[in-house]
């Protein structure tokens, strides 16, 4: 049965490309009612972060990308790393090398004065001799012939063996390299399918020469192009190319949101844009990721989280813009009424956030300059009509202010919009709002007739 597995580096925050190659593997063993296992690679412990580490807990889940069981940690199998490279060298597979960093140097800038690309080329490699001193362990790389692999996404690649180095396993101290510990935990965890960036094609190649020393069952590989900037460029923060929680805490993006649009960038089922959860899981396989790299649409992200929001429960986007506003207990009610018009016009939470501020705002309104363009002379005695005729309502509903607008704006003759855009104006402060009625009965009767009598004199 299939196991995935997302294995990031902490060395920085959840990005987005990170969050995608989690979403893809997640996807693909949900779909086949396997496992998916996170692995935190934390071998590098000078650059690996508990905050980090964190960050990328705390993405998947608000990201709803749950692992089956717990979290592992690379470096508490750095014993095993090490016996798998052990094992190797009695096999013969592998070679203790205590070559130089000079002599290292000395290889290097032969190759570069010949043009020739850098392979070390090791004495120790067929040497019965023992050096002195601590060593490392090197992969004895196979020389001849070539490797194929038959990737999922990108077809077969092949590359000539000759081009493979004597790469480390373990290092002098006796810690081991990604390498080794990459394909050693795929191993012991039974990782069938290796969904990952296609920087890691290369690694593949070296990887595949320790599995295959070693004898083990060969993984299915599926290296995904990565994302790049609108312009075709590499992905930079200005584009796209941010932590996660960057997504959901700066730009007010739903989770559905962002995890429907990752789908959508590098993998497609015929036209289809929205794409729920379930959906996902059902239509999700590597025949349709795209081959080439995807470009990072922000307006397309946009959109989305605009569909998201206005499929989206009242409360729940209550409970997500109550913090932005600080609102207490019962203004949040009132923000749970206005929701269904405020979300009709939001893109993210942020907006909604704006959208919904003049409900909370305090008198006397702080009115922004398009607003206050409306509140001229010819409109104050059209207000203080409606005022007057506002006042007078014994019901305080949507059609009884409709009422009671329109009679007002027939008996001083001018058009709806004349009254209601300086109504607008002075009720809200802005020129943009929900529909005037319903700003009405949302602020209440006697708040109403407070913010038109402040415009009106
Ligand atoms: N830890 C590696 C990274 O963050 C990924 C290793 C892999 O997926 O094989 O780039």
């Amino acid at each position: 049965s299939v196991v995935t597995r997302f294995a990031p580096s902490p060395t920085g925050f959840l990005h987005i490309g990170g969050a995608r190659t989690a979403l893809f593997n997640w996807l693909f063993a949900r779909h086949h009612g396997g496992k998916f296992l996170l692995r935190i690679e934390d071998t590098d412990k000078a650059r690996s972060t508990d905050e980090a580490i964190a960050a990328i807990l705390d993405g998947m889940r608000w990201l709803g990308l749950d692992w089956d069981g717990h979290e592992y940690y690379q470096s508490q199998f750095w014993a095993r790393h090490a016996e798998v490279a052990h094992k190797l060298l009695e096999r013969g597979h592998a070679y203790r090398c205590w070559m130089t960093q000079e002599e290292l140097a000395a290889q290097r800038e032969a190759a570069q004065r010949d043009r020739k690309p850098f392979r070390i080329n090791s004495p120790w490699r067929d040497s019965d001799k023992e050096g002195e001193g601590p060593a490392v362990i090197r992969i004895k790389a196979p020389r001849e012939g070539e490797t194929s692999i038959d990737d999922r996404v990108q077809g077969k690649v092949t590359v000539q063996n000759a081009e493979l180095d004597d790469f480390i396993l373990l290092r002098s101290d006796g810690t081991p390299t990604y390498m080794l510990a990459v394909v050693v935990d795929d191993h012991d965890m039974g990782v069938t399918h290796i969904i990952r960036g296609d920087d890691h094609l290369n690694n593949a190649f070296r990887q595949l020469a320790i599995i295959r020393a070693m004898g083990w069952p060969e993984p299915v590989y599926a290296h995904v192009p990565l994302i790049h900037g609108p312009d075709g460029a590499k992905l930079s923060k200005r584009h796209g190319a941010l932590g996660v929680d960057a997504y959901r805490d700066e730009l007010g993006l739903l989770p559905e949101a962002v995890s429907n649009y990752l789908l959508r960038l590098g993998w497609g089922h015929g036209d289809d844009e929205i794409i729920s959860r379930e959906q996902a899981i059902a239509w999700f396989d590597l025949d349709h990721v795209g081959k080439s790299p995807s470009r990072f649409d922000f307006k397309k992200l946009e959109n989305l989280n605009g569909h998201y929001i206005r499929e989206s429960d009242d409360a729940r986007l209550a409970d997500l813009v109550a913090p932005k506003l600080n609102l207490q207990g019962e203004e949040r009610d009132l923000l749970v009424r206005a929701m269904p018009e405020l979300k009709a016009r939001a893109h993210d939470l942020g907006q909604l956030a704006e959208g919904a501020r003049f409900l909370f705002a305090k008198r006397p309104l702080d009115v922004d300059d398009a607003a206050h363009a409306l509140l001229t002379d010819e409109a104050r005695p059209l207000l203080a009509a409606a005022h007057k005729e506002l006042e007078s309502l014994n019901e305080w509903t949507h059609d009884a202010a409709e009422q009671a607008i329109r009679k007002v704006a027939e008996a001083q003759g001018v058009k709806l919009g004349k009254l209601a855009q300086p109504l607008r104006a002075a009720l809200t402060g802005r020129t943009t709002s929900p529909g005037i009625f319903d700003v009405l009965v949302l602020l209440g009767k006697s708040e109403s007739l407070a913010r038109i009598q402040d415009q009106m004199l």
